[in-house]
């Protein structure tokens, strides 16, 4: 069966294909940089990594946008309290976001944008709704009139037709019982920052600047949008709202979202306050491709319960793998090869990637990698296994860890981090791109000195560890 997703949108899963080209234009919803991302939110980016790992894995190509929100009511309550600038204030969090998703192996978006730096954008998208008699003005601020825009709940499946037209909210997040007409562009108060611009003073609310920033880099269009559940509503009904209501096409064909991180059946968030950071978890520790594990572990539609137990299974499954893949690559075997064996691989890879086009069904993806694995240690026990069965066995660990990246170590004594390995990796790509062919060959030069090897595929660059 071929690739498929549950869209949201039809609430039907769905035979995943494009209208045109190889490329998939997809947008995630990005974090807004106020303070340290839980691994909740990172829930999210892994879920949205190993769709972007497996679309790459089925030869498609990529043009991925990920925002980073880097203006709101809360950055710009905290920059106020901290005597800091907003650039100054989003730049720490920015960094850090950055450096935890290196540590977790989520690769790059092919671009990462921020809000700020997108001002004439949203403000544009403003001006064609209002031309297209789709806003009006209170108090300085502009809303977004929802009972103008017939599909309004078509992807949260509410029936808001019954609304109160003319009843307004300035705050971007709420629940659906108080769905209301949205602020697009909110008035400065005493003291705030805010842009000038043609349609006065303000600043943007947070559904335009995803519409905007979407549209810009991936046409009217997309092919794939994604984020957690509890951005279904407002923030992704508004975004269709504003879009489609400018362009009149389709804004998203596939709509897909992650179910929530749990701790004790609660959902992890900072306003509960039972939530843990990467770096609360490293200081615990725990190494981060052991959280990356268990992240992507639980199939992103089924709520994950975060516990130590959880990190731990985690860990040993790593372990195992690592031993296995150290048993392939050392022990020594007799010529031949042992063509149940070969057939009994072939079925795992297959079950592997049968479950991973299933809707991404990573649990069954692994239970079919674990199956394999006992197996073959089976077998080797037994004798069984032939020299010929070692490089089938290691080109499914190969295949599997392109997709979830756990079995090279951490980190080697002294060398370089992961993180730094990757910064420099992106530096090297825009280095390339902006044909400065020098300073692209001198960090080749330099990763290699470390002991790094690049790899450069279609796929993106790839890296080891001599
Ligand atoms: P935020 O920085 O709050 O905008 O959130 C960034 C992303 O994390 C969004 O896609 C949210 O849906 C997602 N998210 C927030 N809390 C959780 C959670 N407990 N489990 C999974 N995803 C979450
Ligand atoms: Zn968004």
């Amino acid at each position: 069966m071929a690739l498929r997703f549950y869209n949201t949108l039809t609430q039907q899963v769905e035979p995943f294909t494009l209208l045109e080209g190889n490329t998939v234009r997809m947008y995630t919803c990005g974090p807004t940089v106020y303070n340290y991302a839980h691994i909740g939110n990172f829930r999210t980016f892994t879920f949205e990594d190993i769709l972007r790992r497996w679309l790459l894995y089925r030869g498609f190509e990529l043009d991925h946008v990920m925002n980073i929100t880097d203006v709101d009511d809360k950055i710009i309550r905290n920059a106020v309290a901290e005597h800091k600038t907003l650039a100054e204030y989003t730049a720490t969090y920015t960094e850090a976001f950055l450096e935890d998703t290196a540590a977790l192996r989520l690769q790059r978006p092919e671009r990462m944008v921020k809000a700020t730096e997108h001002i004439p954008e949203m403000v544009r998208a403003i001006e064609q709704l209002a031309e297209r008699g789709f806003t009006y003005q209170s108090d300085g601020s502009i809303y977004y009139r929802i009972a103008k825009f017939p599909g309004y709940g078509k992807l949260s499946h509410n029936d808001f037709s019954g609304i109160r037209s003319g009843a307004r909210v300035d705050v971007d997040e709420y629940d659906k019982a108080n769905a209301r007409d949205f602020v697009l562009w909110k008035a400065p108060k005493d003291g705030e920052i805010f842009w000038e611009s043609a349609i006065g003073p303000g600043r943007p609310g947070w559904h335009i600047e995803c519409s905007a920033m979407a549209m810009k880099y991936l046409g009217e269009t997309l092919d794939i949008h994604a984020g957690g559940v509890d951005l279904i509503f407002p923030h992704h009904e508004n975004e269709i709202a504003q879009s489609e209501a400018i362009t009149s096409k389709p804004f998203v064909r596939f709509w897909l979202h992650s179910e929530f991180l749990n701790v004790e059946s609660q959902k992890m968030s900072k306003s509960a306050g039972n939530f843990y950071t990467l770096r609360d978890l490293q200081q615990e520790g725990y190494q981060p491709d052991v959280v990356r594990y268990l992240l992507a572990s639980v199939p992103y539609r089924k709520k994950l319960n975060f516990s130590a137990d959880g990190l731990k299974a985690a860990a040993t499954a790593i372990d195992r793998l690592r031993n296995f893949k150290l048993r392939l690559e050392t022990d020594k075997y007799p010529e031949g090869a042992n063509e149940k064996i070969l057939e009994r691989t072939r079925l795992a890879v297959r079950q592997f990637e049968d479950s991973l086009d299933d809707d991404l069904n990573t649990a069954e993806a692994l239970a079919a990698l674990f199956e394999f694995v006992r197996d073959a240690n089976t077998a080797m026990d037994a004798g069984e296994f032939r020299a010929g069965n070692t490089a089938p066995a290691l080109d499914f660990l190969d295949r599997f860890d392109r997709v979830f990246d756990v079995l090279r170590p951490a980190q080697t004594e002294g060398g370089l981090s992961d993180a730094r390995v990757e910064e420099l990796i992106q530096e090297r790509n825009a280095a390339k791109k902006a044909r400065n062919f020098a300073r692209a060959d001198q960090i080749r030069q330099e990763l290699l000195d470390a002991g790094i090897i690049l790899e450069d595929t279609k796929e993106g660059t790839r890296w080891k560890r001599k």
